[in-house]
């Protein structure tokens, strides 16, 4: 890696030239299977045309202009993003911690509108909201917080899928203004917490006057199998953040509220320079018309299904397998021993994939993938697993 590049990441050395679909080639002409979609990112995969045409197009009429007057793509993303969230107000930034962000003000507003000094979130153990300081205080992880002190206050913790653990905070706790959590956690390693869960803390926030915030970053935009994972229950969060896949690979990251949360934000109280551009939201709305007319979530939901049987079939005797998990085309597999060099095994056997925890390979491939190709993903991944055992 260049010495001039800020040491942040530890990358593989390898660097991919041009992609297509699910299919990725390197510098000397190798091709890989995408399992990772730039985590999660290129949900409709690689140069797909649709998305390069409409590029094209707006980066030769208009790219950026501005808030400071009107941007018609944009209106028309948000009123997309509104229809299938069943929210009513979008505010556009350019990643997922700046949509964590804009949520974690619309609720510390709401809490000063209430009187409450110091009003406080509820977050998980375990969870990942980002790595900006706000985002990384609210991530139940010491490795992306230690050395960062002094963390944003205000945060409370709780375990994960522990209702009983809520219902105790809210006897005690009278700061509190909302609960912010995934609706599976992605970089946990693939937690699908139990039935009924989000509706249950859907009620107990109901009781208290809290929000909820479902942070969607990784699970939304048919990722699970349906537009956003939290659909997959009957409950509305007050407000939803996403980003990852929404514009294919540009910068974009959004906050979406309704009711009181709708309203919480006023001229001058938020902002961002680059956020909404007619290039990115253009880019978006054609990403959402794609993924409709072409059932991308019941293309997710089948295509997880026959991975997450097969993985089980294959895997679920095999000793070093804790645990498989998924929902969608969001699949972990946790295992018994340390696993961070099965990502160099795969990609020597053409495969990208994503080991997060240490023990969890995780998999979150383009959700265009066919048949042919979840079948060879699952091969690679079981041999790998074998080997291991
Ligand atoms: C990736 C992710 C984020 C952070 O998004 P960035 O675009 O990297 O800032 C936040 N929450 C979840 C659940 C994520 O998966």
């Amino acid at each position: 890696m260049s010495p001039h590049l800020m040491n942040t990441y530890a990358p593989a050395p390898v660097a991919f030239v041009r992609g297509e679909g699910a299919w990725l080639w390197d510098e000397d002409g190798k091709r890989y299977l995408d399992a990772i979609s730039g985590l999660g990112v290129c949900a409709l995969g690689h140069a797909h045309p649709a998305i390069a045409d409409v590029i094209s197009k707006q980066a030769s009429t208009l790219i950026h202009t501005g808030n400071l007057f009107r941007i018609p793509w944009q209106e028309k993303l948000a009123e997309k993003l509104a229809g299938i969230t069943q929210t009513e107000r979008v505010f556009f930034g350019n990643s997922g911690a700046e949509a964590i962000e804009c949520a974690l003000k619309i609720v510390r507003a709401i809490g000063h509108e209430k009187g409450i000094d110091n009003p406080g979130v509820i977050v998980m153990e375990h969870s990942f909201h980002g790595r900006t300081m706000a985002a990384l205080s609210a991530t139940g992880s010491r490795k992306v917080q230690a050395g960062f002190e002094p963390l944003v206050s205000g945060f409370i913790r709780a375990p994960f899928n522990d209702v009983e653990a809520i219902e105790t905070i809210s006897e005690h706790s009278h700061d509190v203004t909302a609960i912010m959590l995934e609706p599976i956690q992605g970089e946990a390693g693939i937690r699908v917490p139990d039935p009924g869960y989000l509706e249950k803390l859907r009620s107990i926030c109901d009781e208290n006057g809290w929000m909820l915030i479902v942070d969607e970053i990784q699970s939304g935009l048919c990722r699970t199998g349906r537009w956003y994972a939290h659909q997959h229950e009957d409950v509305l969060p007050d407000i939803l953040t996403t980003a990852k896949a929404l514009a294919n690979g540009l910068p974009i990251g959004a906050c979406a509220a309704r009711g009181a949360a709708a309203e919480a934000l006023s001229p001058g109280r938020h902002g961002s320079t680059f956020g909404g551009n007619p290039l990115v939201s253009r880019t978006a709305c054609t990403v959402l018309d794609l993924m409709r007319s072409e059932d991308i979530a019941g293309r997710a939901r089948q295509s997880g299904d026959f991975m997450l049987d097969a993985f089980r079939n294959r895997l679920d005797s095999t000793p070093v397998v804790r645990e498989i998990r998924g929902k969608g085309l969001m699949i972990g597999i946790e295992l018994d021993a340390e696993a961070n060099h099965l990502k160099k095994a795969a990609l020597e056997k053409g495969v990208l994939l994503n080991i997060t925890r240490d023990t969890v390979i995780r998999l979150l491939p383009p959700l265009i993938i066919d048949r042919e190709q979840a079948e060879q993903i699952v091969d690679v991944v079981c041999s790998l697993v074998e080997e291991l055992a």
